[in-house]
């Protein structure tokens, strides 16, 4: 997707689902109640186009549900409206997201003949008890079996991935990265674990069958898979479930919900880069730090955090944080200056 370009949203929620995954309540996710008809398509798309500046490129983005999994007629209905406004240059591309196990050959075909581009799976996992115990309805060998297909048939391929699931641990997560990575999909999206209400894991949880994969654990998790997905070249195009008012306002009842988990990520891996860069600097020194000056917040992190996280650690008599002409990646030591002895 380039930074220019429009993403037009079509929630499928829940339809056609043969699923029930322990984590999802798909309609209180997407904010929408009733599944999308060829209308809905035509008409988010004609509003698009009329509020979007000459030469915007327009992504419709068929989200939220299991897309190639609901019944045939209904797919294509919402595939022929898409694909007319394709040819009508309304819309550039069309995306969608789908479970593993309703990908195949034939399905793929009908798919490329409506002009889709990018396709989401839906992997969360890949490992079989996590899987299992998470309600997905399919294996890891799904999710691999999949991804092959899309890539070899010419598809964008996104996927989703989840942490903190039930049976779960950093070290299945950390695998689930490195056979996502060699499957080389174009994109991945991270989603930690929230409970929302009205699902079979808040009636785990609050069974106390299952414990909350809190912010705390996420940003844990995922400050080391992040940088496994950087190193590898694939882009993380989102970190954490999208902020909505009814998740803000208690449907999301526990788990790693917040409006800013990207960011807090990236404050815990500048804190560790740091933390590393200051190794060996002497107890009540008083350091400068320099950083880009967009990364300013991400060193000092929330409510002062990585500056007193890094002062504790090294018994700093101060630190601060300066913003210098330098990479975006970088953080340098200005100045370390020990403290004069009395
Ligand atoms: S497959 Fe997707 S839409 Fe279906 S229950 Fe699971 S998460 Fe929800």
């Amino acid at each position: 997707m380039s930074a220019r370009e429009i993403i037009i949203p079509v929630f499928v929620p829940h339809l056609g689902c043969p699923n029930d995954c322990v984590f999802c309540n798909q309609r209180r996710i997407s904010g929408a109640l009733e599944p999308a008809t060829a209308e809905d398509v035509k008409k988010a798309i004609a509003e698009a186009a009329a509020l979007s500046y000459i030469g915007a490129k327009r992504q419709l983005a068929f989200y939220g549900g299991s897309f190639t999994a609901i019944p045939q007629r209904q797919m294509l209905s919402l595939l022929n409206a898409a694909k007319e406004a394709l040819d009508a240059g309304l819309i550039h591309s069309v995306r969608l997201s789908t479970r593993p196990d309703a990908i195949d050959r034939e399905i793929l075909n009908t798919l490329a003949a409506h002009g889709v581009e990018t396709i989401e799976l839906g992997a969360q996992s890949l490992d079989d008890e996590v899987l299992l115990l998470s309600g997905r309805g399919h294996t890891a060998k799904d999710v691999e079996d999949a991804s092959r297909l899309i890539k070899e048939r010419g598809f964008k391929l996104i996927l989703q991935m989840m942490t903190g699931l039930p049976g779960d641990s950093d070290e299945k997560s950390i695998e689930t990265v490195r056979r996502i990575i060699a499957l080389r999909p174009d994109g991945v999206r991270i989603y930690p674990t929230v409970i929302v209400r009205d699902t079979a894991l808040f009636d785990l949880w609050q069974a106390g069958e299952y414990s909350p994969h809190t912010v705390e654990d996420a940003v844990n998790v995922c400050a080391r898979l992040v940088p496994m997905f950087e190193k590898a070249g694939i882009p993380i195009i989102r970190l954490g479930l999208n902020p909505t008012e009814e998740l803000s306002s208690g449907m999301a009842a526990a788990g790693a919900y917040h409006p800013a988990l990207g960011e807090l990520v990236k404050s815990r891996i500048t804190l560790e880069k740091a933390a590393e860069l200051l190794k060996g600097a002497e107890a009540q020194s008083h350091v400068v730090l320099g950083v880009h000056p967009s990364k300013v917040s991400q060193m000092t992190g929330q409510k002062r955090c990585n500056i007193e996280a890094l002062m504790s650690m090294y018994a700093l008599a101060s630190l601060k944080v300066k913003p210098i002409d330098c990479e975006k990646d970088e953080i340098l030591i200005i100045s370390l200056e020990k403290a004069e002895k009395t």
